[in-house]
């Protein structure tokens, strides 16, 4: 049995993982982060890769939300140009669609303002003889386009991204690491984790559980087992479509349901989603259902006729992640995506766990985690600010 010390334990090495490593260490602190299966191998890989504000959030009022995120978007843009980049989004408004203009244009002014009118916010409506060029979008009942500005990237290279940059700060990385024991007391906690055939050991003043969908699941290898905050998984799944979309993203309404579903260029094929389906498996058996691969084949033929007639023999790949939602009734489209933070003590924390939360908003995450353990650890040696520190590819 070998023997590591830290300062701060990340438990996953997803974007959150990753995020607070890469915090951590630039404060000075002995970071580790144990991930059970590869970098990103959950819910960090199977997003929508959208870095955004996240405009339909606004619907639900969640403006703190949308402002922090367009923030993050902007900091994104410039310190990983490589990784995160700006792309014209299209909102198509028809006689049946059930947000109207009026509404689109409020919501879009609202997102600049929420952005402090940078050149990034800015939007127009696309002239009607201009509508030709818009990927073969079906313009029967067309009223009007509206064109703004989104970011989107890789998520699984940017987590890696993020990830490497943490590890040049100093952090480790023990990988494939499966948590499988901790055992907590007044100065932090002694975690043991299976490192292949050999099983290994840590002491660490404090512990951030990143699992993602894992992370009741880990709290229930913990002694005493904390009390987790209730959560609902809601699975998403993607589509891959062959074909392009040369004018960029598509911001569409789901016929049957109003929800609103994207329409991408991803590696010279279109990435369509997505869903919410409640999910009650475990987190590593979630997989595309095929009543959603229909959803989406629906909703892409709905909007672009060259799509009619696919089935789901055409789609080139798929893939499912899973949300973590806090429990409250109703439809989970209108749930709040704030991340959650969950301590064992107000005071003087020595387990943080991480509930839900966006790609996009990554980086203010982790900063929020290091102040709520701040009490918790010695006085931190800033060394770096990662809102100007480059992430390469
Ligand atoms: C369908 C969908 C679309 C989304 N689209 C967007 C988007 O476009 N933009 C955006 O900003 N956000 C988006 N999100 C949100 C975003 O993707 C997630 O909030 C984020 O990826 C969660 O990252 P995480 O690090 O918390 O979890 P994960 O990425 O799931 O990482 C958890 C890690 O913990 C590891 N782990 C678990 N148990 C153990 C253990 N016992 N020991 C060691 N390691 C363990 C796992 O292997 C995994 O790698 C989307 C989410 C979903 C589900």
């Amino acid at each position: 049995m070998t023997s590591d010390d830290c300062d701060v334990l990340v438990i996953g090495a997803g974007i959150h993982g990753a995020g607070v490593a890469q915090a951590a260490a630039a404060r000075g602190y002995r970071v580790m982060v144990l991930e059970q299966t590869a970098p990103a191998s959950g819910t960090s890989s199977r997003s929508s890769k959208l870095i955004h504000g996240g405009l339909r959030y606004l619907e639900s009022a969640q403006f703190g939300l949308v402002r922090e995120c367009l923030h993050e978007r902007r900091v994104l843009l410039r310190i990983a140009p490589e990784l995160v980049r700006l792309r014209p989004f299209h909102i198509p408004v028809y006689h049946n669609t059930r947000r109207r203009s009026w509404q689109i244009g409020l919501g879009l002014s609202l997102y600049a303002a929420l952005d402090g009118f940078t050149t990034d916010s800015r939007f127009s409506r696309i002239a009607r003889h201009d509508w030709a060029q818009l990927d073969g979008l079906d313009t029967t009942g067309l009223q009007d386009v509206f064109r703004y500005y989104d970011a989107q990237t890789d998520d699984a290279a940017l987590t890696r991204a993020v990830l490497h940059s943490a590890q040049v700060l100093g952090a480790l990385l023990r990988m494939p690491a499966r948590v499988t024991r901790v055992e907590r007391h007044a100065q932090g906690a002694r975690v043991y984790y299976q490192c292949g055939d050999e099983e290994r050991e840590c002491n660490t003043r404090v512990l951030v559980n990143a699992a993602g969908p894992w992370v009741n699941e880990v709290l229930q290898k913990m002694v005493p087992t904390p009390v987790g905050m209730p959560v609902e998984l809601v699975q998403g799944t993607h589509i891959v479509l062959p074909g392009s979309l040369t004018q960029g993203m598509y911001y569409l309404e789901a016929p049957t349901d109003a929800r609103a579903v994207f329409a991408m260029p991803w590696q010279d094929a279109v990435l369509v989603g997505t869903t919410e389906t409640p999910y009650h498996g475990a987190p590593e058996a979630v997989a595309p259902l095929s009543t959603e691969l229909d959803y989406l084949l629906a909703t892409c033929a709905h909007y672009f006729p060259a799509y009619r007639g696919l089935t789901r023999e055409d789609i080139r790949s798929s893939y499912a992640g899973l949300r973590v939602l806090p429990m409250r009734p109703g439809a989970a489209f209108g749930r709040p995506r704030e991340t959650l933070f969950h301590t064992d003590d107000p005071q003087r924390p020595t387990l943080l766990t991480i509930y839900g939360g966006k790609l996009t908003a990554y980086r203010a995450t982790a900063q929020k985690v290091m102040q709520r353990l701040a009490s918790s650890l010695p006085e931190p040696h800033l060394r770096v600010d990662t809102a100007t520190l480059h992430l390469d590819v």
